[in-house]
């Protein structure tokens, strides 16, 4: 379902959070600048046109996902360590 994004690059614009001026462009193409009013790279914001909003719940579906199986790993390596014990 992400594949898309790897052939093509995820297409959107850059607005200037200092001017408002908008810049058609792609996520991996950060204008270094806003030709509008000079404001630096950081004042740029991306904006995608494909899945508006969407992104950002996948993300924190994935960090929920990161903590449960670090906590089981926590766990394994706590038994690892006593099953050596017990055959030594
Ligand atoms: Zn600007």
């Amino acid at each position: 379902m992400v594949q898309l994004n790897k052939a093509l690059p995820t297409t959107g614009e850059w607005e200037c959070m200092e001017c408002g001026y908008i810049e058609e462009g792609s996520e991996s193409r950060r204008p270094l600048k806003c030709p509008e009013c000079s404001a630096p790279a950081s004042a740029l914001e991306f904006f995608s046109y494909e899945d508006e909003g969407e992104e950002w719940d996948r993300t924190e579906d994935e960090n929920e996902l990161d903590d449960d199986y670090e906590d089981e790993e926590d766990e394994f390596d706590d038994y690892d360590e006593d099953a050596e014990e017990d055959d030594r």
